[in-house]
């Protein structure tokens, strides 16, 4: 049997006719920028998302650059990032010119560790970066409590948690501003690129919205330096379509992380992730940790079984932040979860019998391989 790691077969198979339809109106309507689908988009997401504002970008790494100007973080300013992330949560700060302070992350929830960001904090920290990693919601509460004290701002990277909450609140809807990514494999994926903003904040809104369009909401008038950060007619117009379906696919995740969290709880040393109290998860990755991965992931892969590791290198020892000066040691967790986390299969339409699959060969590997 082959099990890819992600697929995009059953939910195309699903929407195919209306993706048609809508594509067709599109491509009649002869207007192909900014339209009606992005604004319909804008209004559904905010409502989903439970902000105030949605502004439509071009992706998740310009959404969380704007995000950031918004707040206008300046070069020399410190943003504090989690050492466990995704790059573009990095990137999108030394883009700005400011500079990542890393808070090593909670080895059972791979999420920010709120009680070691404060002995960062010094007069050049202006925000918190909080990533909700795997489909997990941060410990907001204590990241609130944080920013409030010492008058930070958070901005939230959403890419990978639409749907998750926080003592039922949405991830996405806590921070001054927030960004998220709709690139095609996250939870609410589109067909390309595709991001939004989310905010509360009117001043905020305005900001967002201006600098997307080259820094002018009025045509010819530009009031700010801005750029091209502009969403996609057509993907808005998808997006539309996906965001209905969204909690249909979410529960479906859930039903194999179920699963997977039953069967695979006491096999070898695998560890499996936790939630932090009052968060869920939308299972945008299954991760599991174990000092064996290299040879688990090459017997997987033996057996037809596509893995991932979220992520092998952890942004402070790319090469492109070696100015940074951090070396091997310097964020150990962040290391140690690189050196041993393997993400199995998981998306919508995964059938059963793969799942099952998956499962027994993760067993035989402990049971007859190791
Ligand atoms: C995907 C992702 C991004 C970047 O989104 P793009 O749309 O690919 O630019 C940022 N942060 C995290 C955590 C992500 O997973």
């Amino acid at each position: 049997m082959k099990v890819p790691f992600i697929s995009f077969e059953k939910r195309n198979q699903e929407i195919k006719t209306e993706v048609l339809l809508e594509f067709e109106k599109f491509f009649d309507s002869q207007y192909y920028v900014l339209g009606e689908s992005t604004t319909s988009f804008e209004n559904s997401f905010s409502l989903f998302n439970q902000t105030k504002h949605a502004i439509g970008v071009s992706n998740g790494l310009d959404a969380l650059i704007l995000s950031l100007k918004a707040l206008n973080i300046k070069p020399g300013d410190q943003v504090i990032v989690p050492s466990n992330t995704y790059i573009a949560s990095v990137l999108a700060i030394t883009n700005c010119n400011a500079i990542p302070l890393f808070v090593e992350p909670r080895i059972d929830t791979y999420n920010i560790n709120p009680e070691l960001i404060e002995e960062l904090i010094t007069e050049k920290t202006k925000a918190i970066m909080p990533v909700h990693l795997y489909g997990q919601a941060c410990e907001m509460d204590k990241i609130l409590d944080i920013s409030k004290k010492y008058n930070l701002s958070i901005v939230e990277d959403n890419a990978q948690a639409h749907g998750a909450t926080f003592n039922g609140k949405p991830t996405g809807s806590f921070g001054h501003v927030n960004a998220t990514s709709f690139y095609p494999s996250k939870n609410l994926g589109a067909l390309g690129e595709a991001g939004a903003v989310t905010t509360n904040d009117d001043e905020l809104a305005t900001k967002v919205r201006t600098l997307r369009n080259y820094g002018s909401l009025k045509r010819y008038h530009n009031d700010m330096i801005g750029s091209n950060y502009r969403i996609d007619e057509f993907e808005a117009a998808y997006l539309n379509l996906a965001l209905k379906r969204l909690e249909k696919w979410n529960e479906y995740r859930d039903k194999v992380a179920s699963k997977y969290n039953e069967d695979l709880k006491e096999v070898g040393d695998i560890k499996l992730s936790k939630l932090a109290q009052n968060a869920t998860t939308v299972n945008h990755q299954f991760v599991i940790r174990t000092n064996y991965r290299d040879e688990l992931k090459a017997y997987l892969e033996k057996n037809g079984i596509s893995t991932v590791i979220h992520y092998p290198i952890p942004p402070h020892l790319q090469k492109c932040y070696q100015d940074l000066g951090f070396k091997k040691g310097s964020f150990p967790i962040a290391e140690n979860i690189a050196e041993s986390i393997l993400s199995l299969p998981i998306y919508y339409g995964m059938e059963e019998e793969k799942t099952a699959y998956v499962i027994s060969k993760v067993k035989e590997f402990y049971y007859h391989v190791l």
